[in-house]
């Protein structure tokens, strides 16, 4: 069963004030559960792409497989906006070139709210 709509499909509206999954069964799309985490930005990237080794490649996966989108192309360059970044550390795996990739400091980056 999908995850989306789970409450409509019992024919469970919400109500007025309810926010989706505070009703007792039903699952937080994606989109949503990554809207409740928080972030704490570093004023330095912990990630870093290098903008000559992204210009000759031709495959450019981090457009496809970060789940926050961080990863964009504007006039044939990769631009990369680390504020948001969830720490999955797919695109570590998925670059084919040396991607400077490391977790943010201590007391910086993603916070997960669990439960
Ligand atoms: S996959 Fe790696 S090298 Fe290619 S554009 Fe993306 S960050 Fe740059
Ligand atoms: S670590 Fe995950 S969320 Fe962060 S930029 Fe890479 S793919 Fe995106």
């Amino acid at each position: 069963m999908s995850d989306v709509d789970v409450g409509e499909k019992l024919g469970e509206k919400e109500k007025p004030g309810e926010k989706p999954g505070e009703k007792p069964g039903e699952k937080l799309s994606i989109e949503a559960r990554l809207g409740l985490v928080a972030f704490t930005i570093d004023s330095e990237a912990h990630i870093k792409v290098k903008e000559e080794v992204c210009k000759e490649c031709k495959l450019r996966y981090c457009l496809f497989v970060c789940p926050a989108k961080l990863y964009t192309e504007e006039d044939g360059e990769i631009k990369f906006n680390y504020e948001g970044c969830l720490e999955c550390g797919t695109c570590r795996i998925a670059c084919p070139q040396d991607l400077d990739w490391n977790y943010p400091k201590g007391g910086f980056g993603a916070h997960y709210q669990y439960g």
